[in-house]
């Protein structure tokens, strides 16, 4: 018997990410991975870790460690992120914060708050795979927000019958997919756009730490929170994780938002698993209070050097026709073929002559568009590795 005609309308738009099923593939020895955008695990603070899980099950606080806690997240973590949240400019209270299960469960909280089947999710054009993937359960339709618009203004292009905008969703520092960032100009109107449509913003801050050069621009909550004086009368909701600064395995992310949304949001994390693990929180707040500061510069230093290394080889390898984006900082290197080559055909070519790997762009386009695109991720390779990658890749382009 098959069970698909049982399932609901929403799972006809969840597929297999094509990113997971492609990591399956790379255990292959001699394979360089440009693929994952994952952290080096030889940057995890593993000793901190340790020492704070030891701790953690000591005598003092293993009974609080093990057992069921509140939903809204471990308070002692909540005051520190509400600092943290202060020191880049957001002016909040512990009350404005709930943790979750990495960043990728508030994007599906979000989906499920925002979006009734039909609803508008204003995204880029291309836009974090996960995020789409989160939102696509809730069976909206996405529209292209467009924030490098002539002067640097957002746009959108509206569908017909476009009705309910209910958010406008981006990772403004260093995004994931294409390693960009959206400057101040930017920003600022977006919350002019975000308040014409009268909805919300999803501000994903996966990357807001990792920053190698340039000037930090303010988070786009702080901007808001310039303008209207209150993070109560802001529309803006930031999602934060320790997943790229700490360890990604340990899913602990945070929630920034105006009460009534974190009240809404903790309706959810009841429902979906009650709160995210104990001992977890306790652990990241112990190392977060004792090296986050001295930590990330370092993560920050290791992967500058990367993101480095890879710009200078791709000047040195890319023939004519090929063109990258240069991030200030997070993981990831966006490029763009000429039309006529596609990056799953490239993918498998430099996979079999060549043994390198990385992300066809396509799955990152909410209408399967950017064919000619590829994402290639720094941050798990040292320099030499990167150098002989792309040496290797421009060898297939040239071919
Ligand atoms: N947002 C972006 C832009 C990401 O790249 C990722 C991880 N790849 C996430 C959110 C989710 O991260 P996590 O759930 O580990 O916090």
């Amino acid at each position: 018997m098959s069970m698909h005609p049982l399932f609901a309308t929403r799972t006809s738009r969840m597929k297999a990410s094509e990113i997971r099923e492609l990591l399956k593939l790379l255990d292959q020895p001699g394979i360089i991975s440009f693929a994952g955008g994952i952290p080096d695990p030889a940057l995890f603070p593993a000793q901190a870790f340790s020492q704070a899980f030891q701790a953690a099950l000591g005598p003092d606080s293993q009974a609080q460690a093990l057992q069921y806690s509140v939903s809204e997240g471990y308070a002692p973590l909540r005051e520190w992120l509400a600092q943290h949240m202060r020191q880049i400019g957001v002016g909040c209270d512990s009350d404005n914060i709930l943790i979750t299960s990495g960043s990728q469960q508030a994007l599906d909280y979000l989906g499920k708050l925002f979006l009734s089947p039909g609803d508008t999710a204003l995204v880029g054009w291309p836009t974090y795979l996960g995020a789409l993937a989160a939102f696509n359960a809730y069976e909206p339709r996405f529209d292209r927000l467009s924030l490098n618009g002539n002067r640097g203004a957002a746009e959108y292009e509206a569908a017909a019958g476009d009705e309910a905008v209910k958010f406008a969703y981006l990772s403004p520092d260093f995004s994931n997919p294409t390693g960009e960032t959206v400057d101040l100009r930017g920003r600022e109107s977006l919350l002019d756009l975000a308040d014409d449509l009268n909805c919300a913003i999803i501000e994903d801050g996966a990357y807001q730490a990792l920053r190698y050069d340039g000037d930090a621009i303010p988070p786009i909550l702080a901007l808001e929170l310039a303008r209207k004086g209150s993070i109560e009368a802001c529309r803006t909701i930031y999602c934060g994780s320790f997943s790229k600064t700490l360890s990604p395995g340990l899913r602990v992310g945070w929630v920034v938002a105006a009460k009534p949304v974190i009240s809404q949001l903790v309706l959810m994390k009841q429902a979906a698993d009650l709160h995210s693990a104990t001992i977890n929180q306790m652990a990241v707040h112990q190392v977060a209070q004792a090296c986050f500061d001295t930590h990330i510069p370092k993560v920050r230093h290791a992967y500058s050097a990367r993101r480095d290394a890879m710009l200078t080889a791709l000047d040195q390898h890319m023939p004519d026709g090929v063109e990258w984006t240069k991030p200030e900082g997070g993981m990831f290197v966006w490029v763009t073929l000429p039309n006529d080559l596609e990056g799953s055909d490239l993918l498998a070519r430099a996979l079999e002559t060549v043994k390198v790997a990385f992300v066809p762009g396509q799955a990152f386009f909410p209408d399967g568009s950017g064919a000619n695109t590829i994402r290639l991720s720094f941050s798990n390779s040292d320099e030499a590795t990167i150098r002989e990658g792309i040496r290797r890749l421009g060898e297939v382009l040239r071919a």
